[in-house]
């Protein structure tokens, strides 16, 4: 059994005088025990919904459905306090922003020890003691010290640093990282990878990271999901993804990267046009707009999920043809499609 088993999980919110809007449609995934899954996609695309509906943490307005078990215990159907009690404790998270996640009105050790004592019934001494280990292995200098002063006192990185440490001492069963390195400068952004890969290695936590940025995932992730309004369109092994990607839509993110070997004054490729708002999709594909590759049945049908072993992708194309050197328009007619044997 998996230990976090999503499936068909859809976030819809209703609004006051409009129609409801789903942001998430059907998304399933599964992460292993000691597992680590990239979430990619560009802002909008449903990644921190999904990981918010998880946790029960939706705005007020939102519903999610479908399924989504930790070791079989399906945490969409829990009771807000059955909820409350996991949360925090088998399965973590550290938010997007580390400068507005804190407390600013409490210190350091009353907000790392919270948990500690809510969770595992230890004493105040106790708490504290493990706290500043947790902070000692995260490279805050003077731990014991420092754990006393207020969320402003520390910079952006050293704030990134106490959340995961603070998701490090509950030693979670899942940790669910949201963009954990935006905004962040590069050295510090290393040392946060390296924090997140050592929690994965040395203790078996299962990582979820929520990202846009392509270059984390194959530092980190065994396995990625692509995702696009609100849907998943690829899902397969890193390597497999990163050397032969068979969506447009991870074919042109993957084109996008800058490289080393870019010519002095070459435009770098980009995806023209942007992501549909929610609810905004019209029929077939949502990335039609966008794909160099679209053609007539891809705005009037819904692609269709191709699953191949360890990958699966929703396009009508089954593989995804050579992309141009600069960047792609949408309806790129130079851009050789394959044999017709290749469309749905
Ligand atoms: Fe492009 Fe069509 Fe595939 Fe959508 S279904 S990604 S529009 S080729």
């Amino acid at each position: 059994m998996a230990l976090l088993d999503v499936e068909n999980l859809g976030v819809r919110y209703e609004r006051r005088d409009a129609p409801p809007v789903t942001v998430v449609h059907d998304v399933s995934f599964t992460l292993e025990a000691g597992g680590t899954l990239g979430i990619v996609g560009e802002s909008g695309s449903g990644k921190s919904q999904t990981v918010t509906a998880l946790l029960g943490l939706l705005a007020a307005n939102g519903r999610a459905h479908g399924r989504a078990c930790l070791r079989g215990e399906d945490l969409l159907a829990m009771s807000p306090a059955v909820l409350n009690r996991i949360r925090g404790d088998r399965i973590a998270m550290i938010f997007q922003d580390p400068m507005t996640s804190l407390n600013p009105f409490l210190t350091i050790e009353r907000q790392m020890t919270e948990g500690l004592q809510l969770h595992r019934n230890v004493t105040r001494r106790d708490a504290r003691r493990r706290a500043i280990e947790a902070l000692e292995r995260v490279r805050i200098p003077d731990a014991a010290r420092r754990i006393a002063m207020y969320p402003h006192e520390f910079s952006g990185g050293m704030r990134q640093r106490v959340l995961i440490a603070a998701a490090l001492m509950m030693e979670p069963d899942v940790l669910i990282a949201d963009e954990p390195t935006t905004a962040l400068d590069v050295t510090v952004q290393a040392q946060i990878m390296a924090l997140l890969s050592e929690m994965n290695r040395e203790r078996g936590t299962a990582i979820l990271l929520i990202t846009h940025d392509m270059g984390v995932v194959a530092e980190l992730c065994e396995d990625v999901m692509v995702m696009y309004a609100g849907r998943a369109v690829e899902k397969a092994p890193a390597s497999a993804l990163f050397a032969q990607p068979r969506h447009p839509y991870t074919g042109g993110l993957l084109g996008a990267l800058p490289r080393l070997d870019t010519p002095r004054g070459a435009r770098l490729r980009t995806i023209a046009g942007n992501p549909p708002l929610p609810g905004g999709e019209g029929p077939g594909c949502a990335f039609a707009p966008r794909c160099a590759f679209a053609f007539e049945r891809c705005r009037t049908h819904t692609p269709p999920f191709h699953a191949d072993g360890m990958r699966s992708h929703a396009c009508h194309l089954t593989t995804l043809p050579a992309q141009p050197d600069r960047p792609i328009q949408p309806g790129d007619a130079e851009i050789p499609l394959p044999s017709s044997g290749a469309r749905a």
